[in-house]
C-alpha cells in the first residue's frame, strides 16, 4: 500500500455582500482545503466546509482534528473521523475518492444554468436580480423568509411572483425562524399561490419536530427539511419516522459520503441536493454525489450560489487555488 502526505490549509472566502438568513448575517465563508499525495504519485483534494448552526462541529474544531492526523495517514485512519465531524468526514473522504479516480475534467457532467436553483438576494432586492439569472437560462430561484414581518415579506414575493414568468419556480427558505401559527399561514399561502412555489424549507426549528410532522402530514412534498436533516444520521431518523414532505440534502456537511449514497438510494422521496457554500473542490465532489443519485436532475441543484463571492476562484482548478492558500 503506497504512504500518504496529508496536509491542510485554511481559505476565507468574503461575500459580496452578507447573505442574510434567519441565523443572521454571515459575511464570509471559512473552510479548510486537505490535500491528500501518494508516494505513487496521485494526489486528492477535499473540502471541509462546517456550519456550526446546522450543527456541525466549528471551523476550529476540524482544524484541531485535522492539524492532530500524523502527516503520513494511513487510509483507514481518514475512513474512521467519527460522526461528530460530519464536514471532515465529507472532506476527508471526497480526497481519499479522488485520489482513488482522479477526474477527467473539472466539471465531470455538462450542468446546465436550468439544473441549477440560484439564489436571490433577500427582500425586495430580489426583484432587481432575477432577470439577469433568468437571462443566463437559470429557472428556479431561492428567496429567504423569517426576516421581515409575514406581511411584508408576502408583499414582496407577491411582486416577485407576479413579475416571474410562468415557468419559473420559486423556493422559500425560512431556516427555522417562523412560529407555528406563521408557517401555518405561510403554507397556506404557498399553496394558494400554485404552481410557482416549489416548496417552503424548514419553516421551524428542528427542536418542533413534533410541529413540524404536522405540518408535512398536512403540506407534504410542499414543506421541505433542510436543517432537521443535515447529517446522514439526522436524515436516517427523519425517513424512518416517516416524513412525508420533501428533503434538502447538503452532502458537504452530511458526513460520510458512501453512507450518504446508500442511505439515499434505500428510500423513494422529493430530494434536492443543495450546496454548502463551498469552492469548486467541495461543490464538485458534492455535485458528483447529486447527479448519480439524481442522473436527469428531475429537481434542480441548488448550487446557483458563485454570483455570491468576489473572488475568482471559480476559474481555477483545484490545485491552482491550493497553490493561492497560505500554507
Ligand atoms: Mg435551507
Amino acid at each position: 500500500m503506497p504512504s500518504l502526505h496529508l496536509s491542510v490549509r485554511r481559505y476565507r472566502r468574503p461575500f459580496r455582500q452578507p447573505l442574510l438568513t434567519h441565523h443572521g448575517p454571515w459575511a464570509e465563508r471559512t473552510g479548510l482545503i486537505l490535500r491528500v499525495v501518494s508516494t505513487e504519485g496521485g494526489v486528492g483534494f477535499g473540502e471541509v466546509a462546517p456550519i456550526p448552526w446546522f450543527g456541525t462541529e466549528t471551523l476550529e474544531a476540524a482544524l484541531a482534528y485535522c492539524q492532530h492526523l500524523d502527516v503520513h495517514p494511513t487510509y483507514t485512519a481518514l475512513q474512521n473521523t467519527p460522526d461528530t465531524l460530519p464536514a471532515c468526514q465529507f472532506g476527508l473522504h471526497s480526497a481519499l475518492a479522488q485520489l482513488q479516480h482522479p477526474p477527467r475534467r473539472v466539471e465531470p457532467f455538462p450542468l446546465q444554468p436550468e439544473h441549477i436553483c440560484a439564489l436571490l438576494p433577500t427582500g425586495a432586492a430580489a426583484l432587481n436580480v432575477w432577470q439577469p439569472l433568468w437571462a443566463a437560462g437559470h429557472r428556479t430561484f431561492k428567496w429567504k423568509i423569517g426576516l421581515a414581518s409575514p406581511a411584508q415579506e408576502q408583499a414582496d414575493l407577491a411582486k416577485l411572483v407576479a413579475a416571474l414568468p410562468q415557468s419559473a419556480k420559486l423556493r422559500l427558505d425560512a431556516n427555522g425562524g417562523l412560529t407555528v401559527a406563521e408557517a401555518d399561514a405561510w403554507l397556506q399561502h404557498c399553496a394558494a399561490l400554485g404552481r410557482k412555489i416549489a416548496f417552503l424549507e424548514q419553516p421551524l426549528s428542528p427542536a418542533q419536530w413534533p410541529e413540524l410532522q404536522r405540518l408535512g402530514d398536512r403540506y407534504g412534498p410542499l414543506v421541505a427539511l433542510d436543517e432537521s436533516v443535515a447529517t446522514v444520521t439526522q436524515l436516517a431518523q427523519t425517513w424512518a419516522a416517516g416524513w412525508p414532505g420533501t428533503v434538502v440534502i447538503k452532502p458537504a456537511i452530511a458526513g460520510h459520503p458512501q453512507r450518504l449514497q446508500a442511505l439515499c438510494r434505500q428510500y423513494a422521496f422529493p430530494a434536492v441536493f443543495s450546496s454548502a457554500l463551498c469552492t469548486m473542490i467541495g461543490r464538485q465532489a458534492a455535485l458528483a454525489m447529486a447527479t448519480r443519485l439524481d442522473p436527469n436532475h428531475q429537481q434542480a441543484l441548488g448550487f446557483g450560489v458563485n454570483q455570491w463571492f468576489q473572488d475568482d476562484w471559480e476559474t481555477l482548478s483545484a490545485a491552482e487555488l491550493w497553490d493561492q492558500l497560505p500554507p
